[in-house]
């Protein structure tokens, strides 16, 4: 028995990442290229064939583009997606969405052995309505695991925090170093859009929510591996991200996480609990 999983890409180049069991095997996002996630499947050992479902946080390209859409339907892949998202990517794709096979989720679902919960995130703009985060959990020897899963969001409430509580493999958003997003070229805008409490995450606040949800789990083998994703190309470095988390946990107290910084193109190790 176990529970396995493994980001693709993560980044505002795509988004896409895959959780299996001996039962299921599921995508979160598809926005990469469906070469992309072809190849990085197969080196995986996973064939479109062997996807049951693929469940979608949000509606921008960079989580559901047009090639990965392709993906899905060419393979007759169900979707999971609430149905304002399903609205949102209608407005964008037109017709290629009219094939969806959506299933459309509220608040919990199972895809065979791995239960759903999702969760709205605070993600908005004038394309997107919603956007949600979600936690997988899988029973082994009568024991539950749980992956936690944010990669957009412009703040952390206390409802989110319950939420990841006691996650085992947590992946969390840590988008931008606040010095390097103020001096950036970036439109003024977006400038504002990304650090509001609808854009995207900075890596102080990223480190306070993973020593918070740590301090507030009580299970063995809480956060064993943490993810930081979605860091930007432009506002922030694997290093700078790294390091601030780092220096959270540490001035906590805080030992014994394993963290790993997810890239824009290259495959993360996998880990697997059994
Ligand atoms: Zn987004």
């Amino acid at each position: 028995m176990s529970l396995s999983f493994c980001i693709l890409a993560s980044g505002s180049n795509g988004n896409c990442s895959v959780i299996w069991t001996e039962k299921a095997t599921v995508l979160i996002d598809c926005g990469c290229s469906a070469k992309y996630i072809t190849e990085n499947l197969a080196a995986l050992g996973i064939f479109p064939r062997n996807l049951t479902a693929a469940v979608i946080t949000h509606a921008h390209a960079d989580h559901i583009s047009a090639s990965g859409i392709g993906f899905l339907l060419k393979n007759n892949i169900p979707i999971y997606l609430h149905e304002d998202i399903f609205e949102d990517a209608f407005r964008k794709y037109g017709k290629k969405v009219e094939e969806y096979i959506s299933m459309p989720f509220y608040e919990n679902f199972k895809i065979d052995d791995i239960a759903v919960e999702s969760f709205e995130v605070y993600h908005r703009d004038k394309n997107v309505s919603r956007t949600f985060g979600f936690t997988f959990s899988h029973e082994m020897n009568a024991r539950q695991y749980k992956i936690g899963y944010v990669t957009d969001t412009g703040m952390i409430c206390g409802k989110i925090i319950r939420n990841l509580i006691n996650s085992n493999i947590l992946v969390l958003e840590s988008n931008y170093n606040r010095i390097m997003l103020n001096s950036s070229f970036r439109p003024y805008d977006n400038k504002k859009w990304v650090a509001s409490s609808w854009g995207h995450l900075a890596n102080e606040d990223a480190a306070s929510a993973i020593a918070k949800i740590k301090m507030l789990s009580t299970g063995r083998d809480s956060l064993k591996y943490v993810f930081l994703a979605h860091i930007s190309n432009h506002h922030n470095t694997h290093e700078l991200a790294l390091q601030t988390v780092k220096e959270t946990l540490l001035s906590k107290g805080i030992l014994g996480i394993r963290l790993f910084t997810a890239k824009r193109k290259q495959r993360c190790p996998v880990v697997s609990i059994r």
